[in-house]
């Protein structure tokens, strides 16, 4: 999707709450717009948008944050590390990537092949569940990483 088409989406869905796009949310979500393959946390998108407005807060950023994510905007995730990251939501999109999480360095990588349809079809039939969506993290080590621990061991 577009950097305007986002943009446009989240002034629509903004009127449509009675929100104003303000300077500091169009920054904010501008920062994941700018990078799209990361996985941003709010320290992360702060000194991203201090950059260009140096007044800006921490806590503003956690707003809107908090905000953009109400609004499907942006999607909350959760590695494991004790810190929420945020990234564009994908929305119409029928199935959401994967992630994979580098337990040494904290690198995401993600993938979009998906071998579940077959297993959520016979789930969904054993246990008369009909599945909507699904999420999946795998832990592990990046290449380099696992590089570096076989080099010590
Ligand atoms: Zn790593
Ligand atoms: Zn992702
Ligand atoms: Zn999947």
């Amino acid at each position: 999707m577009s950097v305007s088409t986002k943009m446009k989406e989240l002034r629509q869905k903004l009127r449509e709450n009675q929100y104003k796009l303000t300077p500091q949310r169009q920054m904010v979500l501008q920062a994941f717009l700018d990078h799209p393959n990361r996985h941003l946390s709010a320290e992360d998108v702060y000194s991203i948008v201090r950059d260009q407005s140096p007044d800006i807060g921490l806590a503003t950023v956690y707003r809107s944050l908090e905000l953009l994510s109400e609004m499907n905007l942006l999607q909350k995730i959760d590695f494991g590390d004790g810190r929420s990251r945020y990234e564009v939501a994908e929305s119409g999109a029928t199935h959401h990537h994967h992630h994979l999480i580098c337990l040494d360095c904290g690198q995401v990588k993600e993938y979009d092949d998906d071998l579940l349809e077959g297993l959520e079809a016979s789930i969904s039939r054993k246990h008369r569940f009909t599945i909507v969506d699904h999420e999946v993290k795998f832990y592990g080590y990046c290449s380099q990483c696992q590089a570096k621990r076989d080099h010590e061991g």
